[in-house]
């Protein structure tokens, strides 16, 4: 499942390939993956536009054209296609942007979790993505502690909640809690001052060295993510890892490094 770093991946794909180039056609097989207009809607208020640098905001891609701006949501399978790298298109190739020179960047979603939006102004770009929190990549320190003051609850569930703040994911999340040796099911009113700067800390840390891992996973060091699919040992006291539901998702932790609120 894409998660920030994939997207700012994804992010860096759009303006690669389409940024500055205008479209020449929108090619939708299936509407239904256009959320808030119709095929014909979206292909006569780009054709024509050239597109600007694309905006990343959580897991949202935002493109701007001279005009009207293409939101897209890669839910769980979503993934961008450039035509010289991959020339036949694939029955999951749901919008299909050709581009001057005949070149085509592709929405590819097989579960079409996700989708996509028109937006004509910034204002119809924020109606489309909900009440979303500031970016978990560019939120500020104090915005952070103001945010999290205010919230009640476990720690893996704000975490998650795109509108305490957007981007983080499953794998994030868990990665976050691991580093930072909080329990999933902690509270977050229960925690001090040293415990929200050091999250703030490690959450920009993990982002950074992610999306400069163009979305790799990291598979050396210290991290959970290295060794979660193996389901363990923990790469910090080489103890057993744990499986538990949390938030409703399924949630990898340490319970050596990450003692249990409430054993
Ligand atoms: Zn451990």
């Amino acid at each position: 499942m894409p998660e920030l770093p994939d997207v700012e991946e994804y992010r860096r794909f759009f303006a690669r390939h389409a940024a500055g180039r205008s479209v020449r056609r929108v090619v939708v097989p299936d509407a239904t993956i256009v959320r808030n207009a119709t095929p014909r809607a979206l292909d006569r208020a780009l054709r024509g536009r050239t597109f600007e640098e694309p905006d990343r905001h959580g897991k949202w891609l935002v493109a701007w054209t001279d005009g009207p701006a293409l939101l897209l949501h890669f839910g769980m399978t979503g993934d961008l296609v450039w035509s010289a790298i991959e020339p036949e298109r694939h029955r999951h190739d749901r919008v299909i942007l050709e581009l001057d020179g005949g070149d085509e960047l592709r929405y590819r979603n097989m579960r079409k979790l996700g989708g996509a939006w028109l937006a004509h102004d910034p204002d119809e770009a924020v109606a489309a993505m909900g009440s979303l929190g500031p970016d978990a990549l560019a939120v500020k320190r104090r915005e952070f502690h103001e945010r999290l003051s205010r919230r009640r609850g476990q720690a893996k569930a704000v975490l998650m909640d795109q509108r305490f703040m957007a981007g983080l994911g499953n794998l994030l999340v868990d990665e976050l809690l691991w580093q930072t040796r909080i329990h999933p099911r902690r509270r977050v009113e229960t925690l001090d001052d040293t415990e929200r700067d050091r999250l703030y800390e490690t959450m920009r840390w993990i982002l950074r060295r992610w999306v400069a891992g163009y979305g790799r996973v990291p598979r050396r060091g210290e991290w959970l993510i290295a060794v979660r699919d193996a389901g363990g040992p923990c790469p910090r006291c080489g103890g057993p890892l744990a499986r538990i539901t949390a938030a409703g998702r399924t949630t990898w932790l340490c319970p050596t490094c990450q003692p249990d609120p409430a054993p």
